[in-house]
């Protein structure tokens, strides 16, 4: 096993597998790009290809590719092992049996019924219908090739049977999301039945789940239906198509987001590769947060109601509070009628490059379609726009911004400034990030880079406070690490803890430590405030070991400075790099790459 690893490792290098996922630039020899495992603005996850390594400054996370791959994937070892193995060509040998997780098993059981999909597809009789369906749609051999779509037989077992003789057990399949249990008895029914298959990818082009659609339109069925949340597949979590998009996404520095399957298939058939979709869900944190690795442009290329839906308000609304960058799709071509990007690509794909020109900001689009939707002459048509508007205007960070919506529609309501005004003022806008963070305290690991050094310092005084004998772990080489006013406050407390013995009257004294608060803490009110309040503060526990705690929370504050010093040499470099002074920037480089070794 241990050779295999090697293998892989020598394989694969680690810039490629990074930055599959990440978008990352090269800072000197190394790369940089926004952590993927925390929330922050400016970039402090770095990849060195010399060392074949990754680190980040802000959450202190780092290691090999496989830790990178087990914790963007979120799964254990051996999956990670089998997704790299997979890349790198290198075919696992022996496989431990420990490895084979459960996981591992829906994954072969869906690459399996995959295969049996597209075979259907291909050679059976109706198979042949359903392909003639697609080519007829547009869509062509070759993207039914690439992107694997398949049929299921109208038959009730087919294609457990065909899993079952692979070795899989009926429950297995079940598990996968292939086959519907009867109720109160062992026995299943296959999902699909009759229907086009579509596969859904992981970023990695592996099959996670299924979508299913009818082509022959038959009553009382729907017309799609998909895999349900199983082990491998979480629609809020998936985004089809991105497996293909990814690296085009990048490159164009926007991403395209429809409604369907054959949106997405028919898009990138016609050059648009840059195009994904959410399936049958509208985009939750979860895709936003993938999205976010690859591209801040988003156009959305499908039909909202955005006087109801508040599923899609919430989607868009979140994905501004994530700093995204959007477009709308309104109305395509010439046809003000609403039709799928898979329609007016087939009639002519230059439609769909002009309408993607033509997309509108998300306030014009509101607008748009209020206006459109409602009457603007009656009075409840006019309370209806505002109701559409009114909360969309207020969720506008820029007052200027605001004053100059509160303008516009004030004039084609023919209503008065003062009063949408005064109707804005009574909606209540929830924060959408807020509501959820509600009610959790957040710890250092997590909090904004901003927060962290302050939530770390109050960390360590407090542990201090509680047993004064700490302090003697903050040398004299930490104090510089701390904010002035605590690095100070820490340095004078280590004088008067270390004060020769006879000079504490009592012992007692030591302990009760907020009695010397007032030998520390002479002129500054507020600090005193300050550290009362972390004295107070019952954040460690009895069995917390308060030393490691302590210095874990040092390492932490070390990384922040290290962080800090090699921003400014990357700004640095980047200043030299300018005035085209090579020796100062190899210097630069020279430093930042000592730096990165401390780690
Ligand atoms: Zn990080």
């Amino acid at each position: 096993m241990d050779s295999q690893i090697e293998e892989i490792k020598n394989k694969l290098n680690v810039l490629d597998v990074i930055s599959g996922y990440i978008k990352l630039t090269k800072t000197g020899i190394n790369y940089r790009g926004v952590c993927p495992f925390h929330s922050e603005k400016s970039p402090s996850f770095f990849v060195s290809p010399g060392r074949q390594m990754w680190h980040c400054f802000g959450c202190g996370a780092g290691s090999s590719i496989f830790d990178f791959i087990m914790k963007i994937e979120g799964v254990e070892f051996g999956d990670a092992l089998r997704i790299l193995a997979n890349k790198a060509g290198v075919e696992l040998r022996q496989e431990n049996p420990q490895l084979r997780t459960e996981r591992a098993r829906l994954y072969e059981i869906c690459d399996l019924a995959c295969k049996f999909f597209e075979k259907q597809l291909e050679s059976s009789v109706i198979g042949k219908e359903a392909e003639t369906y697609l080519l007829s749609r547009g869509i062509t051999k070759d993207s039914i090739k690439k992107w694997r779509v398949g049929y299921s037989p109208e038959t009730w077992n087919s294609l457990t049977d065909f899993l079952v003789s692979k070795g899989y057990k009926r429950e297995e399949v079940i598990k996968a999301g292939l086959a519907i249990k009867k109720d109160n008895s062992n026995d299943s029914y296959d999902r699909f039945r009759g229907r086009i298959i579509f596969p859904v990818f992981d970023l990695n082009s592996a099959v996670v789940g299924f979508g299913g659609r009818v082509f022959k339109q038959q009553n009382e069925t729907a017309k799609y239906i998909n895999t349900p949340q199983t082990l491998l597949y979480d629609k809020s979590g998936i985004l089809y198509g991105l497996n293909n998009a990814k690296l085009s996404v990048r490159k164009q520095n926007q991403c395209i987001v429809t409604e369907g399957y054959t949106d997405v298939i028919m898009c990138h058939q016609s050059g648009f590769e840059n195009t994904v979709a959410a399936s049958g869900t509208a985009l939750t944190a979860q895709h936003l947060n993938i999205l976010k690795r690859y591209s801040d442009n988003l156009v959305l290329a499908f039909d909202m109601d955005v006087a109801g839906d508040s599923a899609t308000k919430r989607g868009i609304n979140l994905a501004e509070e994530q700093g995204f960058n959007m477009r709308i799709i309104g109305s395509y071509g010439e046809a003000k009628e609403k039709s799928d990007p898979a329609d007016i690509i087939k009639k002519d794909p230059k439609i769909w490059e002009e309408s993607i020109g033509k997309a509108k900001s998300i306030m014009d689009y509101y607008f748009d379609s209020a206006f459109l939707q409602f009457d603007k002459t009656s009075s409840s048509g006019k309370k209806e726009i505002g109701r559409v508007v009114l909360p969309a205007i207020k969720r506008l960070q820029n007052k200027i911004e605001q004053s100059h919506w509160v303008q516009k529609i004030s004039q084609m309501l023919g209503v008065n400034e003062e009063v949408i005004t005064e109707e804005m003022e009574k909606i209540k806008v929830n924060n959408v990030i807020e509501e959820k963070a509600e009610g959790k305290e957040i710890s250092f690991e997590k909090a904004p880079e901003n927060q962290r050094k302050n939530l770390i310092e109050e960390k360590i005084i407090s542990l201090i406070l509680k047993n004064p004998d700490y302090i003697n772990l903050i040398l004299e080489d930490h104090y510089r690490l701390f904010s002035e006013k605590i690095g100070n406050f820490l340095k004078r407390l280590s004088e008067i803890v270390n004060l020769p013995q006879e000079k504490l009257k009592k012992e007692e004294e030591k302990k009760d430590f907020k009695n010397i608060f007032d030998d520390v803490i002479t002129d500054d009110g507020e600090f005193k405030n300050f550290v009362a309040a972390l004295a107070l503060r019952g954040d460690a526990s009895p069995e917390e070991d308060g030393e490691a705690e302590i210095n874990l929370c040092l390492l932490h504050l070390k990384n922040i400075e290290l962080k800090e010093n090699l921003n400014s040499i990357s700004e640095e470099i980047k200043r030299a790099e300018l005035q085209n002074d090579q020796e100062k920037v190899n210097n630069l480089i020279g430093e930042f790459n000592k730096l990165i070794k401390e780690l």
